[in-house]
């Protein structure tokens, strides 16, 4: 269950994905589907840090979200 909190994003996009296919729904539920995948993916999300180090490679510290570095603080500034 604890994966779940983490990955939820995925869960909404897909409601997305299948709320676009069907016509039934409203474009305000639309709207609101895309803002929450949109700071899902930029705050929440799983993933590298992506900042380059010193040595000019991408940082491979776990993170969360493309806008949050990991614990480095230089890599939170940099993303
Ligand atoms: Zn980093």
């Amino acid at each position: 269950m604890k994966k779940l909190g983490q990955y939820w994003g995925y869960l909404i996009f897909a409601l997305l994905i299948a709320a676009w296919w069907s016509k039934e729904v409203g474009p305000v539920a639309l709207v609101i589907l895309s803002a929450l995948v949109t700071l899902y993916f930029l705050f929440r999300a799983p993933g590298w840090c992506g900042a380059e180090t010193r040595q000019h490679t991408l940082c491979r510290n776990n993170a969360y979200g493309l806008l949050l570095g990991c614990h480095f603080r230089e890599h939170k500034r940099q993303n």
